[in-house]
């Protein structure tokens, strides 16, 4: 990667105003009474106000820590070790955090079967615990590249008999989706990365150094992600956290651009108790697709629009066979050889496998043609599992298609 490409985001740039692109679900309130009954230790910190509330001073470790601890015992029923010095998770966003990324799901898939994945898990292990208790029939990787902070995780999953939760220590590559973990197939990941790009001056820091320092600070540490999160595949959500402001404008556009290219980017302010103090930001990569729309004058010519857009199910009109005749028929040149077509509700596709020799030979692609008009078919290119290419490769085979196709079809 180079430094060139990815540079600490500019803090004097003025923030732009964004909005929520996507519902987010609101942060929970926790009443301090049954805190208190609960975790003894939070009473010395909790001060009642004039109006009959609780607060407490969030400068002093000790009652934050002791706020946490009482909140994931009444409400998550979780105990966290926690030794000195290490950052404390303050619940209420975490836990808006996590819903919302969740939330990017489709319904049914959120209620099925689903690997999360929480990069740099520290020592607290807090996503995966609430991940654990929030979604009981998940399946929960935790990663840090730190191997104190992998061990006290796992002593906290343990405490917790949380079964469904792997902690992998993977400091011994500096990647942060390495095989594996991408091995995992997780779909949905979270993240808090270290926000800064030196070690915070002030008194008392709120965590260690790996907690809270990275080269090049959050917008760096997070463009690396958006970078290998174009080869993982299994992945539908990618997420992380964002800590300043000023650097979620900077992140959209790195995920917007040519190099990563994502097609859908979510950004949300999350609020607990009314007041932002964090951002998120979320990218996909949807279904990759590519469109070739092939349009005849009624004569001999053709011309065609080619855009590149999320995958569908498109039903079809056509048999079977007639797929096979109009893609040989369009695209003679290719040596593709078809596997097998299947019709299934209605929408028809064929398997293609690669020319031989060529760098999509184990490739498999799936054609659909629908026939507009007498005269108009839409060809629908797509894998179906991006684990047989990149979607770099996949963008080059569709290019190299339709430039071959453009030369055939304006044959005079
Ligand atoms: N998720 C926890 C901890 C966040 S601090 C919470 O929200 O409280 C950031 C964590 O990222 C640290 O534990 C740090 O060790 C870890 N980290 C930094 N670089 C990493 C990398 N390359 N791979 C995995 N974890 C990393």
């Amino acid at each position: 990667m180079s430094k060139r490409e990815i540079t600490p985001s500019d803090s004097s740039a003025p923030p732009k105003r964004l909005r929520n692109s996507f519902p987010v679900p609101s942060a929970p309130r926790y009443e301090f009474e049954p805190l208190i009954a609960v975790e003894d230790n939070l009473r010395q910190y909790a001060k009642r106000t004039t109006n009959g509330t609780y607060k407490i001073d969030f400068s002093l470790r000790e009652a934050t820590l002791a706020l946490t601890q009482a909140i994931l015992k009444h409400h998550f029923k979780l105990v966290l070790f926690l030794p000195e010095g290490q950052l404390i998770p303050t619940i209420p966003n975490r836990v808006q955090y996590l819903t919302w990324a969740a939330s990017l799901l489709p319904n049914d898939a959120r209620k099925t079967h689903n690997t999360l994945l929480d990069i740099g898990t520290g020592p607290s292990c807090i996503y995966s615990m609430l991940g654990a208790r929030l979604f009981p029939n998940w399946n929960i990787v935790a990663t840090d590249a730190d191997e104190s902070a992998v061990q006290c995780a796992r002593k906290n999953c343990n405490a917790n008999e949380l079964s469904n939760v792997k902690v992998l220590y993977t400091g011994a590559s500096t990647d942060l989706l390495p095989k594996e973990v991408t091995e995992e197939l997780p779909s949905l990941t979270v993240c808090n990365p270290p926000f800064h790009s030196s070690y915070p001056t002030c008194e008392v820091p709120a965590g260690t150094a790996s907690q809270l320092m990275t080269e090049g600070g959050e917008y760096a540490f997070i463009c690396r992600l958006a970078i290998e999160s174009t080869s993982c595949l299994s992945v539908k959500w990618f997420t992380s956290l964002v800590g300043r402001k000023v650097d979620l404008p900077r992140i959209v556009s790195f995920l917007r651009s040519p190099r990563i290219r994502a097609l859908y980017v979510k950004t949300a302010e999350l609020a607990p108790g009314g007041r932002t103090v964090r951002w998120a930001v979320a990218w996909s990569f949807g279904e990759e697709c590519s469109v070739v729309k092939l349009i005849s004058n009624g004569m001999s010519k053709w011309r065609q629009i080619v855009s590149v857009r999320p995958g569908k199910k498109y039903g079809n009109q056509l048999e079977t066979q007639d797929i096979s005749d109009i893609f040989h028929l369009i695209f003679p040149q290719f040596g593709w050889v078809a596997k097998e077509t299947d019709v299934l509700n209605s929408s028809a596709v064929t398997y293609f496998q690669g020319p031989v020799g060529s760098d999509f030979e184990e490739s498999e692609i799936h054609i659909h043609v629908r026939e507009l008009t007498d005269h108009e078919f839409e060809v629908h290119l797509k894998t179906e599992r991006r684990g047989l290419m990149t979607y770099t490769e996949f963008q080059t085979l569709c290019t190299s298609i339709i430039e071959n196709a453009s030369s055939f079809l304006n044959e005079s």
